[in-house]
């Protein structure tokens, strides 16, 4: 395929956007080469500035779960924008998804929408910060809770107990409140909480992880978060930024029976608008302005189009709950085919899955957190990427990241791709 408008398109974008994206990871940077320009999208299918049709394995990182330019949440979003776009005052919209969502997602009283995951994890952690009157957080290595200060940090060398910021412009003060688990670990979150007593208001993590490639949480290990956390008056915050709404109506909490104390959610609860929520039982959010002390605000928090995208979208989800089957199907049915395609040609790999998020890592070894994560072969998956690429397969740019699933993906979509791979396969 020739991405040739594409890149000429990149290049004028350079030259007024910092490295002509708006967001980092849309720039081809881990796997090379020019970002592919959109032009227009409608069910699996992108069409790039050169004229191109791509299958979408990305659905804009998580939101089109039901597959682009749906019906249903474009009509809602243009009957909306007649009638005013942003008021500053409130709606009844926001009380009628409000009112849906809780109903959908188990342990949850109340909800407030704010515009990003970035927002809905940052205001989370203030919360909790706020309601239990300590501190410091526990996060996971490799796990993504948006670009907030508290989030961007490592290990550094011989750092155990705090954090080391890995973003020129956080501060030492912020990263000595932020400590380090590794995922899939309980031991390590236990030594944590014993050498902090008393000082850590939440343990933060992606139930399931998506943002070092799919990485399902091993047998018990959210279950003994929630013990420990328990034991020690510390919240559980679920971020189900990519999970909410996509892998159950109720996300992880549903789909793995456990409870958190706090739900942080972004992509599909907007439809494809700039949305995020984060939501608890009414005894912590009574804690959160005007109600309670703790403070957070947006301007166009609850915007009109926002919150009618939004409505429309977790209608149809609500309605049609044999969409996550149909879903979980389609991923199982893909995991097949690439595996026995990878197989055949002897490519060493392992493909994790949990519902419609996937992961292809070019590993011996099985991929548990982000050291293991960081053991595959990227030199395999950049070949593999550009192959893909070049067959008119849309997956993302970094072995890093998850593949989301929509629904609009038929039958024969998968079969393409899974040809492609067996094809791109003899080449690694
Ligand atoms: N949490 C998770 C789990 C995410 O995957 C992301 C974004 N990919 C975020 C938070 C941040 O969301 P946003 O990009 O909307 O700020």
């Amino acid at each position: 395929m020739i991405y040739k408008r594409s890149s000429a398109l990149f290049k004028a974008a350079q030259q007024v956007i910092p490295g002509g994206v708006n967001s980092p990871v849309r720039a081809f940077t881990a796997v090379g080469g020019d970002p592919i320009f959109v032009e227009k999208a409608k069910g699996a299918y992108l069409y790039d500035a050169d004229g191109n049709k791509l299958i979408d394995y990305i659905n804009s990182w998580g939101p089109m779960i039901l597959g682009h330019a749906y019906e249903p949440v474009v009509k809602a979003v243009v009957d909306k924008a007649k009638k005013g776009t942003s008021f500053g005052m409130p709606t009844e919209i926001e009380t009628e998804i409000a009112s849906l969502a809780v109903s959908m997602v188990p342990n949850i009283d109340k909800i407030r929408f704010v515009n990003s995951g970035t927002e809905a994890c940052m205001s989370a952690v203030r919360l909790a910060r706020g309601f239990t009157g300590k501190d410091k957080i526990i996060k996971f290595a490799g796990c993504y809770h948006g670009h907030s200060d508290s989030f961007l940090i490592q290990a550094g060398s011989g750092a155990v107990t705090f954090g080391t910021p890995n973003s020129p412009g956080v501060t030492q003060g912020t990263a000595k409140d932020t400590l380090l688990a590794n995922y899939n670990d309980l031991n390590h979150v236990a030594d944590l909480i014993s050498e902090n007593k008393g000082e850590i208001a939440c343990i933060i993590l992606e139930p399931v992880a998506g943002n070092m490639g799919c990485i399902p949480p091993s047998e018990g290990f959210l279950e003994g978060l929630r013990n420990l956390c328990n034991e020690n008056d510390i919240l559980l915050i679920f971020d189900e930024v990519m999970t909410g709404f996509r892998l159950a109506k109720g996300g992880v909490q549903e789909r793995y029976g456990v409870d958190a104390d706090i739900v942080t959610f972004g992509k599909v609860i907007g439809g494809g608008l700039p949305v995020g929520a984060f939501a608890a039982r009414a005894e912590i959010m009574s804690y959160l302005a005007p109600e309670g002390p703790v403070y957070q605000a947006g301007t166009l928090s609850g915007n009109p189009l926002a919150m009618a995208a939004g409505l429309a979208m977790l209608t149809e989800l609500n309605s049609k709950p044999e969409v996550f089957t149909s879903l979980e199907k389609k991923t199982e049915y893909l995991h097949n085919g690439i595996a026995e395609q990878l197989t055949q040609a002897e490519v060493t790999h392992t493909i994790n899955r949990v519902g419609s998020m996937i992961s292809v890592h070019f590993s011996e070894t099985p991929v548990t957190d982000f050291k293991t994560a960081a053991l595959a072969n990227n030199d395999t998956f950049k070949k593999f990427f550009h192959g893909l690429l070049n067959e008119g397969i849309y997956i993302a740019p970094s072995a890093f990241e998850t593949w989301f699933l929509t629904d609009a993906l038929t039958y024969e979509d998968l079969d393409a791709t899974i040809e492609a791979c067996g094809k791109v396969a003899k080449t690694l």
